[in-house]
């Protein structure tokens, strides 16, 4: 074909970011209306009433343009983070914010060192501006190993990315191992901190990635309103970094790259503590009992501080529980057939996909 000759060499070897199988299309092949979907990391609660409210009377003024600077959502998370105004960056969900750091670091010759497996997107954008990924494997708890990355960090390398808790392994670093990581980083690279669990974090010692924005220029932190503000269908997320970080990746933007819609519902989400609270318990709740309960069907969970469990179900059993209307999200493309990511649910989906587990594993005998 003749585009052969035109498309990039480094899109046509892409391969394209695998989303799980949508709700409505499991019950149309399976001809059931009780599928759950423990698959994508969404809130379990749904969005924040607030933000619905607030969506539904914005939905008057959508033939306006969005506000460009996103002015509102910029001053409350200012005041909320202790950041100026100038160091936040809106984007198109925080997978945006990858892209543009991609965009506005590598290309082709340099070089991105991130943990695997890690976040799908990071190959994606990294190979996307042609550039050379350096994927460095967790170490035997699954957790990144930080001495292992700092050895790859060569002359090339342009960007770091650290995915703190990892997803989709739900392991994270502890403040004294991240803090001495990124104090042996050179200072002519990028540090991205993708913190899109944040707001789950369990441990105590969980690190204070915000507080390297003024020791150490050229970091930036991600976080996002997709997991517990429960907006992932919105797309907002942002970055924050030092004033000139942000600045290059402002240029980097289209201007309107957040809708009206999203800064509205965002805003309002950020104003709803007591959703994201409940959000938070119940999670907490459900990864204990996951923990718990998969543990004593002989089920390896591993430690989570994010909104899902990585668990070694078996080869072949994703399949088997999608056939009983439940959708995980399988991890052979990360090379571990054995292991699924279980999104934590609401009580009772948690209570059905450990009876449907049981069930499966006496069948197996
Ligand atoms: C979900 C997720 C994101 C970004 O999600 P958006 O919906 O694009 O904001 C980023 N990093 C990790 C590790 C994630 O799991």
């Amino acid at each position: 074909m003749g585009l052969d000759r035109v498309v990039k060499p480094h899109i046509r070897s892409l391969e394209p970011y695998q989303p799980g199988k949508p709700i409505e299309e499991l019950e149309r092949e399976l001809g059931i209306d009780d599928v759950i979907k423990l698959a994508s990391n969404e809130s379990p609660l749904g969005p924040s009433p607030k933000a619905v409210t607030a969506l539904r009377s914005a939905l008057e003024s959508v033939h306006r343009y969005p506000d460009g600077a996103s002015f509102a959502l910029r001053r409350a998370l200012s005041q909320r983070l202790g950041v100026d105004e100038a160091q936040l960056v809106f984007g198109c969900g925080a997978d945006e914010l990858l892209e543009l750091v991609a965009k506005t670091c590598l290309g082709p010759g340099d070089e991105a060192v991130y943990a695997w497996p890690s976040f799908a997107m990071y190959p994606i954008v990294v190979r996307g501006m042609g550039a050379t990924p350096i994927p460095v494997p967790l170490d035997s708890d699954l957790v990144h190993d930080l001495d292992a990355m700092r050895a790859a960090i060569g002359e090339r390398t342009r960007v770091v990315m650290l995915c703190n808790p990892n997803n989709p392994t739900g392991t994270s670093l502890g403040a004294e191992a991240f803090d001495a990581f990124v104090a042996s980083l050179p200072e002519d690279l990028v540090l991205v901190v993708d913190e899109a669990y944040f707001e789950y974090r369990r441990r105590d010692d969980f690190p204070d990635a915000l507080a390297w924005l003024s020791r150490r220029p050229g970091t930036l932190v991600l976080r996002t309103f997709s997991k517990i503000y429960g907006l992932a269908g919105l797309r907002v997320g942002y970055g924050v970094a030092d004033r000139e970080l942000a600045s290059y990746l402002q240029r980097a933007r289209h201007p309107f790259n957040v809708n009206r819609l999203a800064e509205v519902a965002a805003l309002a989400a950020l104003d709803d503590e007591d959703h994201a609270r409940r959000s938070r318990e119940v999670n907490a709740a459900g990864a204990t009992y996951l923990a718990r309960e998969l543990g004593e069907l002989g089920i390896d969970v591993w430690p989570t501080d994010a909104n899902f469990v990585l668990a070694r179900i078996g080869e072949g059993q994703s399949e088997r529980l999608l056939s009983e209307g439940i959708i995980v999200r399988p991890l052979a493309g990360f090379g571990m057939p054995d292991h699924v990511r279980i999104s934590i649910g609401l009580p009772e989906e948690n209570e059905r996909l450990v009876k449907t587990l049981r069930r499966l594993r006496e069948a197996r005998g």
